[in-house]
């Protein structure tokens, strides 16, 4: 399968704007989506729906009475995941915030007339929020066994830090790593190298290399 077959057409040259873009897009288009907030510094998760894409924006609704507000007014960290049937996955970590725009609200609910049936009694229930700024990544199984992964920062956040490191000044180029790595991640050369593109980030490599030339962040 060619790289542009993969990732939904992304590769690694695409820009963190495209990949952010393909992941809000995902996300958006698988809509009920996995979210978990934070409830005295444990997690909590449920299916939830991305109710709004708008203008390279998130935005979902929760009501004032539920515990899912009161977790966010205490903590707007939130952590989305979703994967499709063909096992494209987006995962998200947002700061989010409450917004009071009118036309956000009358966007949201003519998108989902469910929901403004269901509140018609009680409107002002209803409290909106915007993925603020956070980092992401979007993968793909794209076979039994490749994987693909790429990352993006938003709104001053920087993606996620790889979390295995090849110190070239180190390796032997035995081919230790080569051998044991389950991504096919591994590049051989005079000096080796991790493709994080295919890293799976299982750390074989790093339990596995004789010298220690692999470091975990
Ligand atoms: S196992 Fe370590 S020394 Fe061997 S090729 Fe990989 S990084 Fe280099
Ligand atoms: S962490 Fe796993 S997938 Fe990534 S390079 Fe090392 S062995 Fe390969």
């Amino acid at each position: 399968m060619s790289e542009k077959e993969i990732l939904m057409g992304l590769t690694r040259e695409s820009t963190n704007e495209e990949i952010k873009k393909t992941a809000f897009d995902l996300t958006w288009s698988i809509r009920f989506i996995s979210m978990a907030t934070v409830k005295n510094g444990m997690p909590e998760a449920r299916i939830f729906d991305m109710t709004l894409l708008d203008d390279g924006s998130l935005y979902f609704i929760t009501a004032s009475g539920k515990p899912t507000f009161d977790q966010l007014q205490a903590n707007n960290n939130i952590v989305i995941t979703g994967v499709t049937k063909d096992w494209q996955a987006v995962r998200i970590n947002a700061i989010v915030v409450e917004t009071d725009d009118p036309v956000i609200k009358e966007k949201f609910l003519e998108k989902n007339q469910g929901t403004k049936s269901l509140y018609s009694n009680s409107p002002d229930a209803l409290r909106y929020f915007r993925l603020d700024r956070g980092h992401g990544e979007i993968t793909h199984l794209y076979a039994d066994d490749m994987h693909a992964r790429l990352k993006f920062g938003w709104n001053g956040m920087e993606p996620r830090p790889d979390v295995y490191h090849l110190d070239q000044e180190l390796c032997t180029a035995c081919g230790t790593c080569y051998d044991v790595c389950v991504g096919k991640a591994i590049r051989p050369g005079d000096k080796y190298s991790i493709d994080y593109f295919n890293c799976l980030e299982c750390g074989s490599c790093y339990r596995h290399c004789p010298v220690g030339a692999i470091s975990k962040n």
